[in-house]
């Protein structure tokens, strides 16, 4: 019988490698954790439709990346290849937006997955640690989100990375723009297409990444000079707050981003050790959100940092992160008896709060010694049968490769005290 591999565009996580994507996802969250953002977990899979209407029917994702499929009761569902749209739907469904207490504040960590050209950095299933702040038009709460992304990223010890910068307007002027730039695209040599992209989503043509496309966007109408004096002064007092903050960032009038759903703040991370899929993270204000899926208006802003990326940026930067070994004790029995009285101190260790692992398969002392080692364990506890007559076991530290016999009842409190 052959054998399964993952899908393609897919990869598993494996230890010890592994470990670095989940203390990846706990230095994004740890930030949000205690800025008052509660933790919200939402299904894989949604109707079709929410995506359709909430990320755009004029989107990549909506009408090329998604995972959709009708299920044997008839039901149209998608893979969920986003957070905000979900969370969003989870909010308004749980009336959390009723209880007087503006902005909701909110995390959520979990797979998306988009059908996309899997390559480096561009996988089918993906990992995202997001945040969303829902129901306040505040510039505070765009900065805050923005700072506590840069903290995220910092605490991990990158730096290579930069923030973009942008507004997108509102729906005073984004309209008016929008005009002014579908007239001018209207005008220039460009496919099938992009040509009805310009119908649909102008505002995404200027985010085409072709030389050929960008070749003629040069002279095009710039939204910068669109804005109405409400979001300037808007977006001057976010960057006023991230200057004040010490956060570093770069005014990017190109920056729209892949999703319709977008209003005012708008920005992404970027990291320079990535090549083509530089992005590590992305967000922004979407004031008209809630409305397009059938709830108030809720002016809203969030972000989502990709783990797959930050992990690979983390690698660019040649970081190893200080992960703590995770076993501190392994136990080695020598011989039947030793075996139970060991598991039972095991079992009494791990009851204690001591991370301990046990020599499973019955091996002989030095494979068992090599399981110690690779275990990572600082301390290696040995028992045969004349320790046991004795009422001890060999306590070894694996760095120094000093062994001393402890009794047995003593184990504990030697370990907590070796440990603390
Ligand atoms: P890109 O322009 O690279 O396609 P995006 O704008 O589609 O990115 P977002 O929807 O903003 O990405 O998602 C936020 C973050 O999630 C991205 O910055 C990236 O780190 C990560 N991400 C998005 N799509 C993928 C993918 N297919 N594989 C791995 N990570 C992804
Ligand atoms: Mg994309």
């Amino acid at each position: 019988m052959s054998t399964f591999q993952a899908p393609k565009g897919t990869y598993d996580l494996i230890p010890p490698d592994s470990a670095k994507f989940l203390a990846v996802r706990e230095a994004i969250s740890a930030p949000l954790k205690s800025s008052g953002y509660g933790y919200i977990e939402t299904p894989g899979f949604e109707d079709v439709e929410l995506f359709a209407r909430g990320v755009g029917e004029s989107t990549d994702i909506v009408t090329k990346e998604m995972y959709a499929f009708e299920t044997k009761g008839g039901d149209r569902l998608a893979l969920r290849p986003e957070g905000t749209a979900s969370v969003l739907r989870a909010a308004l469904e749980a009336n959390l937006h009723r209880l007087g207490n503006l902005p909701v504040k909110l995390w959520y960590s979990g797979s998306y997955y988009r059908y996309e050209r899997p390559q480096k950095g561009r996988y089918r299933h993906f990992s995202q640690v997001g945040a969303e702040a829902i129901g306040a038009e505040d510039p505070a709460l765009d900065a805050e989100l923005i700072i506590l992304a840069d903290q995220a990223y910092r605490s991990l010890g990158l730096s290579r990375f930069r923030i973009l910068l942008n507004s997108l307007g509102d729906k005073e002027c984004r309209p008016v723009y929008r005009d002014a730039l579908q007239d001018f695209l209207r005008g220039l040599d460009l496919d099938e297409d992009t040509r009805r992209r310009i119908e649909i989503n102008p505002l995404r043509v200027l985010d085409d990444k072709r030389p050929e496309v960008q070749k003629q966007l040069v002279g095009a109408p710039m939204l910068r000079d669109y804005l109405c004096d409400a979001c300037k002064a808007y977006h001057e007092e976010v960057r006023v707050l991230l200057t004040a903050a010490g956060v570093a960032f770069e005014d990017d009038e190109k920056l729209v981003r892949g999703l319709d759903y977008y209003t005012r703040t708008t920005f992404e991370f970027v990291h320079d050790g990535l090549g083509s899929q530089s992005a590590v993270g992305g967000g922004g204000r979407y004031d008209g959100l809630s409305e397009m899926i059938g709830g108030p208006a809720l002016p809203s802003v969030g972000w989502a940092l990709g783990v797959d990326r930050t992990v690979l940026a983390l690698e660019a930067e040649g970081i190893e992160l200080e992960l703590p070994a995770t076993t501190s004790v392994f136990a080695v029995p020598l011989g039947e008896e030793a075996r139970r009285v060991l598991f039972a101190l095991v079992t009494e260790l791990r009851r204690a709060g001591v991370a301990t692992d046990f020599s499973y398969g019955g091996k002989g002392l030095k494979g068992a010694m090599k399981s110690a080692n690779r275990s990572g364990a600082r301390y290696t506890l040995v028992a045969g049968e004349r320790d046991l007559a004795e009422g001890v076991v060999q306590l070894k530290d694996m760095e120094s490769g000093e062994q001393s016999p402890v009794a047995l009842t003593a184990v504990l409190d030697e370990l907590r005290a070796r440990l603390a």
